[in-house]
């Protein structure tokens, strides 16, 4: 403005929004500036380039500028909003596309970006009583709130370590949601009061979320692709993580198969145990690898990774059809036991095979994701050794799972355990044509 320059307003790449991430307003020596303007000058253009929710207003002073230099900026951390703090110029970078670059964890003096492994939970450092805590470079607001009064140890589990616990688990979480839309249920007063079931963006979401478009919705989904992500919405009160099960970043393509094993009241869970592993070795003649988790409340999951065939991709249709087939075939070999229809009142002393959420749009909690149930329990991925009779989930708390995950070898073939469908389709088609 009249030829003073003051501060740069900068943004970054999110899916097609250039979204804005705040003021760098310090940095500017004058030799920086010289060089730096003529440059500014030429890229000035009369519309905001900024996109998406939480753009900044045309104000009078304001020159907008084509989003084409990328600038290299030091910064203490985000905001709740994803708004940068304490950002200072560094220089302009020649050598990165602007198309490239996306927000970049905070610097700090000695810290690397490589993922720590899983650990023991952080303490935060010290300081004053509800005054915010700040978690992979983000603030969280009110950090001392319970959100679970017991974490089955006697002791309420707090926001921030919420947000810690996703610090702790979120190099192995964050593998099993990127890339898929992922609606989270939030219970900013904690699990005894109102919950929210969310899956599209609104205002005010953090930029260290990104929101993708599916067929058939014009709102956009949610999408956590980055820990950081983990800690904004902790901020939120996001206590569960419920992710499409797709292939990442193709919401039509099914990536994994979960059955969904829910015990209907008076059985025993010794007896979810074994359907577990039936299901495993059912899927195991079939030429399918899987998997299986607690869930965090009454049953199990049993989670099958598929190879995807880029020349012709599976559909929802086929592998939904494809799990319905199984745990008919399971059903049928064993009603006593089992059953496939919704019918509750049919449930008595039955395990329901849920295959219903192997669909486009259908959900089941990520393995790792906390529950919004008393004693704040955590859907927790296990080795087949561990699926025995004395198996007990709720063992697996926000409190004990970052240590009892740092030793565990559970889940460590997920990515060389994908197989392509479309072999078990006929396989399992021949078998019944056997029958
Ligand atoms: P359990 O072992 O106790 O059955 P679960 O995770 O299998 O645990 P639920 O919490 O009952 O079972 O969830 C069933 C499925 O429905 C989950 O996969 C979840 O993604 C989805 N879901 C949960 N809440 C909602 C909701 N409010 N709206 C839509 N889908 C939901
Ligand atoms: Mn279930």
């Amino acid at each position: 403005t009249n030829g003073k320059f003051r501060s740069l307003l900068v943004g970054v790449y999110r899916g097609d929004h250039f979204v804005y991430v705040g003021r760098v307003g310090t940095g500017y020596g004058a030799k920086k500036v010289e060089t730096l303007l003529p440059k500014l000058k030429a890229l000035e253009t009369a519309k905001s380039p900024f996109t998406g929710v939480g753009a900044p207003k045309k104000e009078a002073e304001v020159t907008w500028l084509k989003p084409e230099l990328v600038a290299e900026i030091e910064f203490a951390g985000w905001t709740a909003d994803g708004i940068v703090r304490q950002a200072a110029f560094k220089g302009l970078r020649e050598d990165k596309p602007a198309k490239e670059v996306k927000a970049e964890r905070p610097a700090k003096p000695g810290q690397t970006d490589v993922p720590q492994p899983a650990a023991q939970v952080k303490a935060g450092p010290a300081r004053r009583k509800n005054a915010k805590a700040e978690v992979m470079g983000v603030l969280i607001s009110n950090p001392d709130k319970p959100l679970w009064p017991d974490a089955s140890d006697g002791g309420p589990v707090t926001k921030e370590e919420l947000a810690r616990y996703y610090e702790a688990v979120g190099s192995w979480l964050i593998e099993h949601i990127k890339g898929r839309p992922c609606s989270v249920i939030r219970a900013p007063d904690g699990i005894g009061g109102e919950q929210f079931f969310q899956r599209h963006a609104m205002p005010g979401t953090s930029n260290l979320l990104e929101l993708v478009k599916v067929f058939g919705d014009k709102k956009p989904y949610l999408q956590i692709d980055r820990v950081e992500g983990l800690a904004a919405v902790a901020q939120i009160g996001a206590v569960e993580l419920h992710p499409w099960n797709c292939e990442p970043h193709q919401p039509e393509v099914p990536g994994r198969l979960v059955f969904d094993l829910d015990p209907g009241p008076d059985v025993p869970f010794s007896a979810v145990v074994s359907a577990a592993r039936e299901m495993r070795d059912r899927l195991d003649a079939l030429g399918l690898i899987s998997f299986c988790k607690t869930t965090g409340g009454k049953g199990l999951h049993v989670v099958t990774p598929l190879a995807n065939n880029k020349r012709k991709p599976l559909s929802w249709a086929e592998a939904k059809s494809f799990a319905h087939d199984v745990c008919q075939q399971m059903a049928r070999d064993n009603p006593d036991l089992y059953l496939i229809k919704m019918t509750k009142s049919l449930r008595n002393g039955r395990i329901f095979l849920d295959y219903l959420r192997n669909d486009r749009m259908a959900t089941a909690v990520a393995p790792l994701s906390p529950r919004a149930r008393p004693g704040a329990t955590v859907s927790m991925p296990l080795t087949w050794n561990q699926v025995k009779s004395d198996l007990d989930p709720k063992r697996f708390t926000i409190r004990t799972v970052p240590a009892l995950l740092a030793k565990s070898p559970a889940w460590e073939a997920y990515c060389d355990g994908q197989r392509p469908l479309e072999q078990a389709i006929k396989r399992l088609a021949k078998a019944r044509v056997a029958a």
